[in-house]
């Protein structure tokens, strides 16, 4: 695994920064050009500490494009089949079938791409990129995308880990006594599906580079036991992932259809755009949705969301930020201070 060492990262922004300072002397007449660059950023959900955050900067400090760098990032989670929300080892739909999500955005071209329901392709962010390269379209979906992302190379395998498939039997075999699946319990719990949590799941990676250059990228196996066809939001541009070459990036994990509903990582470009710090707008895409959540199944005896959304966000600046409904856990950043896991701001404590 390639990691980016801290002083190297620091020198390399600080040569950013001496550049621009190079560039700005040379013209004095021009005192608009004397700006001082961003740092270099990354941010993502919290399992993409600390691989995922190292390899998307390693890619940026080497000059690659921001979106090429965090779909890089990303692709090691994808990989990972400890990792059972995401990629190899995702947990299945409600038939036992890995069904995969992922979208790309990238500030410089203003483009983007997507798939949705994608089976037996272990890297849909990589698909996602491709759609949004060597096509003319934003979203391609189900077996469509499988026979896109084989045009292009992509090798069709088998996603199902035992461990996934064991928790979905384990899941299916409980979920009522009036059926005809027995559970397979022995009086003993099964020591590999004891962490296994289920329901929700995914990684966001947002990037800035010392130019102001800006992407994203989110991807995901979606809602485990989600209905066979269920889109998330991690695909959906404006829900999961946003991206305003102008301004900044946001991703977003957690329960799809509410951020599908508030257009989530749109309003938290959005606020930048309007001039907030990523950390405020977040908070408020995060308020926005507790304030759009009605439905009686939705909410609790006092009326709050009985779920959780987490967005995260960085701006052309190099600022970034993440903040989530509820108080508690964290996002993970690689920044001038370091690669490190940060406190999620909140809408709401708990
Ligand atoms: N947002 C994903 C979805 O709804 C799941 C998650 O992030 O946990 O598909």
């Amino acid at each position: 695994m390639s990691r980016i060492n801290r002083r190297r990262f620091l020198s390399s922004s600080a040569a950013a920064i001496g550049a621009g300072a190079a560039a700005a002397s040379a013209s004095a007449k021009a005192p608009e050009i004397l700006v001082r660059r961003p740092h270099p950023c990354v941010v993502s959900s919290a399992n993409g500490y600390p691989h995922c955050t190292s390899k998307a900067m390693e890619g940026i400090i080497a000059g690659k494009p921001v979106v090429d760098a965090v779909v890089e990032g990303v692709t090691l989670v994808e990989n990972d089949p400890k990792d059972m929300s995401v990629g190899y080892g995702g947990l299945p739909n409600e038939e036992g079938v890995v069904q995969l999500d992922a979208s790309v955005m990238d500030g410089v071209s203003c483009l983007s791409g997507a798939v949705g329901c994608i089976e037996n392709i272990k890297n849909p962010a990589k698909v996602a990129l491709h759609v949004m390269r060597y096509t003319d379209h934003c979203l391609i979906v189900g077996e469509g995308a499988k026979r896109f992302a084989k045009a292009h190379g992509f090798k069709e395998e088998n996603l199902l880990t035992e461990r996934a498939r064991k928790a979905w039997l384990r899941w299916k075999a409980s979920l009522s006594e009036r059926d005809d699946w027995f559970p397979k319990d022995t009086g003993r719990a099964d020591p590999d599906l004891e962490k296994v949590k289920g329901t929700y799941g995914t990684i966001n990676c947002n990037g800035v580079n010392s130019e102001g250059d800006v992407a994203g990228v989110t991807t995901t196996s979606g809602l485990s036991w989600k209905i066979p066809g269920r889109v998330g939001d991690s695909p959906i541009i404006g829900a999961g992932l946003y991206v305003d070459g102008d301004h900044g990036a946001a991703g977003s994990t957690g329960r799809g259809e509410a951020n599908i509903i508030s257009c989530g990582s749109f309003s938290v470009v959005e606020a930048i755009r309007k001039g907030m710090h990523p950390k405020d707008a977040c908070v408020y895409a995060a308020r926005n949705i507790v304030r759009l959540t009605r439905a009686k199944h939705l909410v609790r005896k006092d009326g709050k969301p009985n779920f959780n959304v987490k967005f995260y966000a960085v701006d052309k600046k190099g600022r970034h930020g993440g903040a989530a409904i509820w108080s508690g856990g964290k996002y993970a950043a690689f920044d001038a201070d370091g690669n490190r896991r940060i406190d999620f701001a909140y809408a709401l404590e708990r």
